[in-house]
């Protein structure tokens, strides 16, 4: 039995890890559950899955949590980010999907590591921040990190039985979001509900605008770049619309492993979940010949400069990928609630990033500095 803590549970990827775990109720059991705002779906899934505690942002959720639950078997209600931390390393679980938005993982993502639990990782927030610390924490601790992100999913599928030394090139895949054929001048008139529709993946609205600006393969890439301890010289993102193919792997001896499937998380979330076995998850196959063509094509960094700000973040390191990841996340925000424009979320994570002064090797403390610091610039500039 796999007693699993689900930290982002009423989100895209949380819900898709219920229906897994509802699909297999002999392998896996919830023992603990988070969530931030969506309180209402929160309870209907104690009712059902019957976590031993959970977690939600602040005592006023917690409060109304409380009054929602039906049930007879009531779990211990935590909240803040004591609550959050608590559920990522709760005694009887043995594993933890982190699964909520943004910065917000990073310390449970460290609690998780410190009490050894292993970890599916679907906040990649957390190692674009504080990839060094967490990577070595948790070889440290023997804790195995697994992806859930699809194309991170993907190259660890495509590593299996092969040797970290013969790797020699990661490619990221990327269906290039709903404006990969809008012409730059378009791009000023685009809204908040264009960007909110993504052609082949189902998510959420953060990770729906960071597809649409591609800042979400931006992010990716200090992702592969930390769990696969591969240069950003040796990372290529391409433009594969069909998002048939969900990443590949280079070999030193010319060979290209891809790993394919139909665009649906459940893959990937079952894959960290079940590790190493796979769980019959009664999938259809791509229709190979009713699709007649994959295409690829190289990204267009003059309209989507995420991807540049990425690899120099990946160059440079120190607190740059943080002051990144949290320009965004201000900036994303702001286009949410139509603050701001399209382009001048490019604008904003662009000129944030200027004005930091980089600290290299720098400590969580430096980091979580280096976050604060960048959403009060990023603030400030819009
Ligand atoms: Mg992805």
């Amino acid at each position: 039995m796999n007693r699993l803590s689900i930290l982002g549970a009423t989100g895209s990827i949380g819900q898709s890890a219920l229906d897994i775990v509802r699909m297999y109720p002999d392998r896996f059991q919830v023992k603990a559950m988070t969530a931030a705002y969506n309180i209402q779906c929160l309870a209907k899934q104690i009712d059902e899955f019957k976590p031993e505690i959970v977690a939600v942002i602040d005592k006023k959720q917690a409060f109304e949590l409380s009054r929602l639950l039906t049930g007879t078997l009531r779990p211990e209600i935590l909240f803040g980010e004591e609550g959050y931390i608590e559920a990522a390393s709760y005694k009887n679980s043995d594993m933890v999907l982190l699964a909520m938005v943004g910065a917000a993982g990073l310390k449970p993502a460290l609690a998780a590591i410190a009490s050894q639990k292993k970890i599916a990782l679907a906040n990649k927030e957390t190692l674009v921040m504080a990839g060094d610390i967490i990577m070595a924490k948790a070889l440290e601790k023997g804790v195995s990190i697994l992806p859930v992100d699809s194309e991170h999913s993907a190259i660890f599928q495509c590593l299996q039985g092969n040797r970290e030394k013969d790797v020699k090139k990661l490619y990221l895949t990327a269906s290039g979001g709903p404006f990969r054929k809008k012409s730059f001048q378009e791009f000023q008139h685009i809204s908040l509900e264009d960007a909110l529709h993504h052609p082949t993946w189902n998510m959420g609205k953060k990770i729906s605008i960071d597809s649409a600006t591609l800042m979400n393969k931006g992010l990716e890439i200090i992702e592969a770049h930390h769990l696969f301890n591969v240069s950003h010289k040796d990372i290529e993102v391409v433009i594969h619309p069909e998002s048939i193919v969900h990443s590949m792997v280079g070999f030193k001896d010319g060979s290209v492993m891809a790993q394919m499937g139909r665009p649906d998380m459940k893959g990937a979330i079952s894959y960290a979940l079940s590790n190493p076995e796979r769980l019959d998850l009664k999938m259809d196959f791509p229709d190979f010949t009713g699709l007649h063509f994959l295409t690829f094509e190289k990204p267009d960094t003059e309209k989507f400069p995420s991807l540049l700000f990425a690899f120099e973040a990946c160059k440079e390191k120190g607190t740059l990928p943080a002051v990144l990841n949290a320009a965004n996340e201000i900036a994303v925000n702001a286009f949410l609630e139509k603050r701001i424009g399209f382009m001048d979320i490019f604008r904003l994570i662009s000129k944030t990033m200027e004005s930091h002064t980089r600290i290299d090797n720098p400590s969580l403390f430096s980091i979580i500095e280096a976050d604060s610091w960048a959403r009060e610039k990023a603030q400030s500039l819009i």
